[in-house]
């Protein structure tokens, strides 16, 4: 506890008074500032898309480089090993919000869910890895807890000083690719505990205290769409449309093009929009209940909220049959190998046919989706 509360506070006090003072005596170089950017991202992105996006939630399987990759500059990070980090994370979504279980819940306070938490005390033996059992067995996960120190400091002293070196300033690699590096990187990565469960919306669930936040995303390699993550915790993608700012999806699909990434799992559209609907029939029928009894709209509007909810309920029962119809196709399709060509091309016409259906009933949740919007907003300036 004493070493992480040293590192805080003294990275935290070099980065506010030696920094600027050498910049402003010496100055540093454009190449100096773009090496400390890179080994930012290469930290901030280890820490989503490796410690918490593959060990922690098993959303995509990676490659052993890039799990070698991911321990380096997570290590740099200075976020604990990985085993701990995941094993922590997986109580935090178990408990989200609780104040005992949750190791960073926000209910205790902005300042302890940001960094409290990293600065209570860790008993060693007291560890608790009983939710981390697949993880103690990934040989990479175990090697980089057991060196974890030697792994952390080698990271953050070697790649400053020979970067430094290289571009014919030790000091300030040292300062801006060491220090400021690590600074941003800690306080950027701790929001997504602290601030993406304080400030933003909920579209998808009011369970919890997590939020969506796009300015939140920006500064958190993708991480701020939190509100989502923790409904669909499976899901390799927490910013799921293709505008959303998610640099941790983008570089592991991305990576699945050169074969280091495979199987990533997504959340089908349709159970989005199903929680997305799910959300806006809570709020509307809490804004029609909040109304005054004697309002002239009042019958008209139950009357549609109850058509729409009916609707609602009809495209469930669909989408489950759907379901049921395209399990059995896939069944079929694998025990009619020997089948005539004809029947081959009847399925395909009906498997395409399948899939316009899916679309269609996407395509209504959708509408619907606008109409109750419309509906809440009218509701309230009644
Ligand atoms: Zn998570
Ligand atoms: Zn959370």
């Amino acid at each position: 506890m004493w070493l992480q509360t040293t590192i805080f506070a003294t990275t935290l006090i070099i980065a506010l008074t030696v920094v600027p003072w050498y910049g402003f005596e010496v100055g540093y170089s454009w190449s100096i500032l773009a090496c400390a950017f890179v080994f930012l991202w290469a930290n901030g992105l280890s820490i989503t898309a490796g410690y918490h996006r593959l060990w922690s939630h098993n959303t995509y399987k990676a490659h052993p480089v890039l799990r070698v990759l991911f321990a380096l500059f997570g290590a740099a990070a200075l976020q604990n090993s990985i085993l701990i980090w995941a094993s922590g994370h997986r109580r935090h979504h178990r408990h989200v919000d609780d104040i005992e279980q949750d190791p960073y819940s926000a209910k205790r306070g902005l300042w302890f869910s940001h960094i409290g938490w990293m600065l209570r005390e860790y008993d060693g033996n007291k560890e608790d890895f009983s939710n981390a059992k697949d993880l103690q067995r990934d040989p990479i996960v175990m090697w980089q807890h057991k060196h974890y120190l030697a792994i952390a400091i080698c990271m953050n002293f070697i790649p400053p000083l020979l970067l430094g070196w290289a571009l014919g300033d030790i000091i300030a690699g040292l300062l801006v690719i060491g220090v400021v590096r690590l600074v941003i990187s800690h306080h950027t990565t701790f929001f997504i505990n602290s601030l993406a469960h304080f400030w933003g919306k909920q579209p998808y669930t009011d369970e919890n205290t997590a939020r969506d936040n796009t300015i939140l995303a920006f500064f958190t390699y993708g991480e701020g769409y939190h509100n989502y993550h923790h409904l669909f915790q499976n899901d390799y993608r927490n910013g799921v449309r293709w505008w959303h700012f998610d640099p941790t999806k983008w570089l592991i699909k991305a990576s699945t093009w050169i074969g280091l990434t495979k199987d990533l799992n997504r959340i089908p559209n349709f159970k989005i929009h199903r929680a997305v609907l799910d959300m806006q029939f809570k709020r509307a029928e809490q804004k029609l209940a909040a109304l005054n009894h004697s309002h002239e709209w009042l019958p008209q509007w139950r009357q549609s909220l109850d058509t729409e909810y009916q609707q609602f309920t009809q495209s469930m029962n669909e989408w489950n049959e759907l379901r049921q119809q395209w399990y059995e196709q896939k069944r079929l399709k694998f025990s009619a190998a020997t089948q005539e060509l004809s029947d081959e091309l009847h399925r395909k016409w009906e498997r395409t046919s399948l899939h316009t259906r899916f679309q269609e009933l996407e395509y209504s949740l959708k509408m619907q989706s606008k109409r109750i919007n419309f509906l809440t907003l009218q509701l309230a300036t009644a």
